[in-house]
């Protein structure tokens, strides 16, 4: 049984894509001085501002989620300023390792790979250490899929009395968990295109608030590329992008955000992921009843709804059948066998990636690829997963 038939990237980004959004960029190329694409930035700006839930500015780049990172660090970090990263899972180490090449002390806290950042932890470090200038909180780590409370680490730095910037990646989950900026107290927060966003990967955004531009104000320079400033200047469409516009991508971004902000609700998008995610947990339990597939993360407060880790022996040969048989391609298990920064493959992991424009159709197509997979390869596992699912979706 090959797999003929429509293929699904089931990973944890390039997520599912509207065709909308695709056949949004289908197009010849915008006039980039006036007309049409420059009048859609200020509506752009303000759907993205609704995403994330703030008053604040949004700078747009060229990149992806590292360049977003960059980004934020560039703005808001002098050459020796020290920050603190609170890590529960690759991403967390990637971003400190970002952050020391780009001339801070960073100081990672390890939290493990199962557990969400424990806020008393960094109260003490920042009590510790009152010159730290910003703390780089992954908000779901998607190599983990540990989803950490932004506003209990608000929460932390406040008792700490520390005035850190608290700087969120939202890369993998804005737009699926729950994420309120300016009442959670981020003072910038970043993402990508390619995941909740449901746009082609290719653009990032940093979103700051007061704090932040004061920050970025007390900098002796900041350079030109990353320097949100002129990024987010009004009427000059054609400075904006520090060279050519991302024209195609602002067509697809626009196209998505009708979608998500316009159409759906950013609030209706949440519960939406919400009902999938349980879905999946609940297929996964059913599994590991078994001795199949377990969940990372032990406690559902935890788990992000952007995407799932489970552990298996033996989840490559699953990926494989899944991908050649069924059509749904699995995302690899990513740094989990080892502690720190290392991006290794993790054989004995996957991850199923249910962010962006997903239903329960297809969500109930990668279980029970996975479900059937499991069984083609005599794979242990427990009864029950794809009733279970459906359970989940029906509440
Ligand atoms: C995907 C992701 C990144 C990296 O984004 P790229 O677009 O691959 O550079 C960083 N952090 C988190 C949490 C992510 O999910």
């Amino acid at each position: 049984m090959p797999s003929f038939g429509r293929e699904h990237l089931a990973i944890p980004g390039p997520s599912t894509m509207p065709d909308r959004v695709l056949r949004a960029m289908h197009r010849a190329s915008p006039n980039i001085y006036s007309g049409e694409l420059p009048d859609m930035m200020p509506g752009i700006r303000r759907d993205l501002k609704a995403v994330a839930r703030t008053e604040g500015d949004v700078a747009i780049y060229i990149g992806n989620g590292h360049a977003a990172w960059e980004a934020a660090l560039a703005n808001t970090c002098a050459p020796g300023g020290r920050v603190l990263v609170p890590a529960t899972g690759l991403f967390g180490h990637g971003w400190g390792e970002m952050a020391r090449r780009a001339g801070a002390e960073a100081t990672v806290l390890e939290f493990g790979k199962r557990t969400p950042v424990d806020p008393a932890r960094i109260e003490e470090a920042l009590r510790a250490d009152p010159s730290i200038r910003s703390v780089l909180l992954v908000q779901t780590d998607t190599s983990t899929s540990v989803l950490s409370d932004v506003r209990a680490v608000r929460a932390a730095m406040d008792a700490a009395r520390s005035d850190a910037l608290l700087q969120v990646d939202a890369i993998a989950c804005l737009g699926v968990d729950r994420l309120e900026m300016d009442e959670w107290g981020a003072d910038v927060v970043v993402t990508g295109s390619q995941k909740g966003l449901m746009t082609p990967p290719g653009l990032c955004f940093v979103f700051f608030g007061p704090r932040a531009v004061r920050a970025r104000e007390g900098l002796d320079r900041v350079s030109l590329y990353w320097d949100w400033v002129p990024r987010t200047a009004p009427g000059a469409f054609w400075q904006n992008f520090c060279g050519t516009a991302p024209t195609h991508h602002l067509y697809g971004l626009r196209e998505a955000l009708d979608i998500l902000v316009h159409e759906e609700g950013v609030e209706e998008a949440w519960a939406r992921h919400d009902r999938l995610a349980r879905a999946v947990w609940s297929a996964c339990e059913a599994w590991s009843a078994g001795g199949g597939p377990t969940l990372n993360v032990a406690d559902p407060d935890h788990r992000s709804r952007a995407t799932t880790t489970c552990a298996l022996d033996g989840a490559e040969r699953l990926r494989a059948w899944c991908e050649e048989r069924a059509g749904v391609t699995l995302g690899i298990g990513l740094g989990m066998q080892v502690e720190g920064a290392q991006q290794r493959s993790s054989p004995d992991h996957f991850r199923i990636g249910h962010m962006g424009h997903l239903n329960a159709q297809m969500i109930l197509g990668t279980l029970g690829a996975i479900d059937a997979g499991l069984k083609a390869l005599r794979m242990p596992h427990g009864p029950g997963a794809l009733e279970g699912a459906s359970a989940a979706l029906a509440t």
